[in-house]
């Protein structure tokens, strides 16, 4: 029973804080995603969100805390733990995208493979099944130059799920997009979520992209976490004045 619990929690953060300096930018987070859940860590710009998805995903440290992936653990500072952002197993999407300009679509997915080690053989097979799964196919031999806004977010989202990670980060991966591909895009990152049973974390400081698209969102504020709840909790019970204010605005 225990074993099974434990593997319902796809992230456990405990205690995490963080600082750059004297300024304290996460304060005492605690913190579930449950497997296969869509999370939103949501919150005013400057509270903190990135530097919280960068320690999840090992691109950043904490000044203290437990990070665990089910029951696995992935960085403690008593223990001295701290599993490399190689070996978490982990898909990101930056604002930016951050494809080659050198390579095609094909290639920009197959890198995630080559750098992994995969076999060519085997890293173009997989990078032409997740571009049909994700229905790009048609762009595989186009440069990135050659692509829309809303084409390289979803091969940014292609190469990020080729090695099938466990765990899905996404940082503002729709801000860059015009307000109606946003729409769209927000309906069709929640489909390849669901199809993939992935489990996601998305930051964004956009209530209604959080509302819309999560299981479970987080408010934070200045480092600390001031809710969290189904959107409709956030949304109809808000905790505090400042959640009602911020959530407040979606609609
Ligand atoms: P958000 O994603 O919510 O906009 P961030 O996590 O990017 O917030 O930043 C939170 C705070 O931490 C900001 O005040 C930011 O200036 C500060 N910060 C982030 N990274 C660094 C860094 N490497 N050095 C110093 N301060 C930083």
């Amino acid at each position: 029973m225990n074993a099974i619990t434990r593997m319902d929690i796809a992230v456990g953060l405990s205690g995490i804080s963080k600082s750059f300096g004297s300024l304290t930018v996460l304060d005492d987070v605690t913190l579930t995603v449950a497997e296969g859940s869509f999370t939103s860590l949501l919150g005013p710009s400057g509270c903190g969100k990135t530097t919280l998805l960068n320690i999840i995903g090992g691109l950043d440290r904490p000044t203290a805390g437990e990070i665990r992936f089910g029951s696995d653990p992935i960085y403690s500072d008593r223990q001295g733990i701290n599993v490399p952002t190689e070996r978490r197993n982990i898909g990101y999407v930056f604002q930016s995208y951050a494809l080659w300009p050198h390579m095609t679509v094909l290639q920009n997915v197959g890198y995630a493979l080559k750098i992994r080690r995969a076999p060519a053989a085997e890293r173009q097979q997989r990078s032409r099944e997740m571009l049909e799964k994700l229905e790009l196919g048609a762009l595989a031999d186009r440069y990135p130059f050659q692509l829309s806004g809303g084409q390289q977010q979803r091969v940014a989202i292609a190469r990020s799920l080729v090695y099938r990670p466990r765990l899905l980060l996404l940082d503002e991966p729709l801000s860059n997009l015009d307000a109606q591909l946003r729409e769209r895009a927000r309906a069709w990152l929640r489909s390849v979520h669901d199809s993939f049973g992935l489990t996601t974390i998305l930051v964004t400081h956009d209530q209604s992209e959080a509302l819309s698209m999560s299981d479970q969102v987080v408010l934070l504020s200045r480092g600390s976490v001031e809710q969290v709840g189904t959107a409709a909790e956030v949304y109809e019970r808000p905790r505090t004045a400042h959640v009602a204010e911020f959530v407040g605005g979606a609609n």
